[in-house]
């Protein structure tokens, strides 16, 4: 039997991460010591009370049956009391917030509903791959918005060519910002509704980092900017900021027409988030929210000895204000490839190559800050020994 996938599979690049891993397992296996600072997973457990709640309600089985399509109305209300402490933002449950299999999984599918063929969909460059990817399976033309440094890693928007903005449907945003580590503030935003009401141009905001921030900062949301909900809709995720990323719960916020969109494509391919791991989310996002200062003080002192470490051996990096990721300039006449394959092979440090968040990304690797301080201390220690 000759067995095809379809075209459209043709037209992506393999899973970054699957290939990172791939390569990891197979120096793993000639016995090397390896410190993984690869993947934006957090390697500490669920906090406790989190865990305790999904228990008690994984026993009740009233949570055993489908989840409705749109997520359990106390979750929603939940999510939007959340945005109204943390933000003051007001939205209306039932109609403005949805929840998601993760937020991976409502990115995934809004160009389902709002891109067809042929229509672009500005993406940064570098960037989570799945903007762009999710754009190719509708048969959509992601158009890459490059991130500069000298811009402080925001979208150039009045670079953008005007026969592009023109045939625009979406854009993408996503502060703090995977793979830069990179904030925007209220001046961006609002610049960017506007961008958005003159070309209309639907705005998703991934704000998956919004609760990882450093030193005292605390990042905004898009939907904090007048304007914003008539023009855009905002993915969330408790993954990162809880230590959730195996439970898959995320929602997303906003234009009440995009969160309809998604949701009548979500209704038709999956049936709901797990009641019980909702309910557990509503446990996250409303108790004390003291676990979360303990998370950060853990960073903050992983951070400062990966970046000074780094600075030390002369490479071109600053502190973030937020994220889990450091963005680091590559040795002068290297690619990103070079870098992180001699990372790997000489010192058993996995990190991922700038350019594989696309091509803007070249010039860079990204850190996760992963591991303990002890570990990470080891992991400088390694690379000051490569002649670079
Ligand atoms: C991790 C990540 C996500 C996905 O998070 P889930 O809610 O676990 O699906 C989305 N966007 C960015 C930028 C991420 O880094």
């Amino acid at each position: 039997m000759d067995i095809q996938r379809a075209e459209r599979l043709k037209l992506l690049p393999p899973y970054l991460f699957k290939e990172i891993d791939r390569l990891r397992d197979e120096v793993r296996s000639k016995g090397v010591d390896i410190i993984d600072l690869g993947v934006g997973d957090p390697d500490q457990p669920t906090p406790e009370h989190i865990v305790e709640s999904l228990r008690a309600a994984a026993g009740d089985a009233s949570n055993h049956r489908y989840p409705a399509y749109s997520g359990l109305d106390r979750f929603r209300v939940s999510a939007a009391g959340w945005y109204k402490r943390r933000f003051g933002v007001d939205l209306t449950p039932s109609s403005e917030v949805i929840t998601l299999i993760g937020s991976k999984e409502g990115i995934a599918h809004f160009p389902v509903a709002f891109v067809n063929p042929g229509e672009v969909v500005l993406v940064p460059s570098p960037a989570y791959p799945v903007y762009s990817t999710s754009t190719l399976l509708v048969g959509g033309k992601p158009v890459e918005m490059p991130l500069l440094k000298q811009n402080g890693f925001l979208p150039d928007l009045e670079a953008i060519d005007p026969a592009t903005a023109k045939a625009a449907k979406v854009m993408v945003v996503n502060y703090p910002n995977n793979p830069t580590a990179a904030v925007a503030e209220a001046d961006f935003y609002q610049k960017l509704v506007e961008f958005a009401l003159k070309h209309n141009i639907i705005v998703v905001s991934d704000a998956a980092y919004t609760e990882m921030a450093y030193d005292g900062y605390r990042p905004m949301s898009f939907m904090q900017v007048e304007g914003a909900k008539e023009v855009g809709i905002e993915f969330h995720s408790l993954s990162k900021t809880y230590n959730m990323t195996g439970w898959r719960l995320g929602f997303a916020v906003g234009n009440a027409e995009l969160v309809s969109g998604l949701g009548q494509v979500k209704s038709q391919i999956d049936s709901g988030a797990f009641d019980a791991v909702q309910l557990a989310g509503i446990t996250a996002l409303e108790a004390e929210q003291d676990c979360l200062e303990d998370l950060r003080q853990m960073y903050t002192e992983r951070r400062d000895v990966l970046v000074e470490g780094l600075q030390g051996l002369g490479l071109e990096v600053e502190k973030p204000k937020a994220t889990f990721y450091v963005w680091c300039g590559v040795p002068k006449g290297m690619k990103s490839a070079d870098f992180t394959m001699r990372l790997l092979s000489e010192c058993g440090v996995v990190t991922t190559p700038g350019n594989g968040f696309g091509s803007a990304g070249e010039g860079y690797v990204r850190f996760a800050l992963t591991v303990d301080k002890k570990r990470m201390a080891e992991a400088v220690q390694r690379m000051a020994k490569l002649e670079m």
